[in-house]
């Protein structure tokens, strides 16, 4: 959802609340239930709007998901690149860290650094 619409539904909710409360609080049978009503429509609209934003908030979960499913799907190119030149273990992602541009494998068996000149293809 668009930014300026979910601070619009907010800014609504909030102008109802605060109608709400001035009907609940000049009291009266007609004017609590006018307030109730008020009220319950602005906690709808911040709750669409809550849940909008979880959706969107899942969103990049969803794209790193995709992105180790591609890891994956080339891996045999890539274990390739994954081994120590030193020890020749086998190297997982989290022992890449990408440094200023460069891409730096650091073996957690025999702690060599190696650096990688060429940016790699994800
Ligand atoms: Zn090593």
């Amino acid at each position: 959802m668009n930014r300026i619409v979910e601070g619009l539904i907010v800014f609504v909710a909030i102008v109802l609340i605060i109608l709400g409360a001035i009907f609940l609080i000049a009291g009266g049978a007609q004017n609590i239930m006018t307030g109730a009503v008020l009220v319950l429509l602005a906690v709808v609209l911040l709750f669409y709007n809550y849940r909008s934003q979880k959706i969107q908030a899942a969103k990049p979960t969803l794209v790193t998901q995709n992105f180790n499913v591609k890891m994956e799907g080339t891996g045999q190119t890539e274990r390739k690149e994954l081994k120590c030149r030193s020890c020749g273990a086998t190297l997982s992602e989290k022992d890449i860290k990408v440094v200023q541009g460069g891409v730096v494998i650091t073996c957690p068996y025999c702690g060599t650094v190696t650096t990688l000149e060429e940016s790699p293809k994800w």
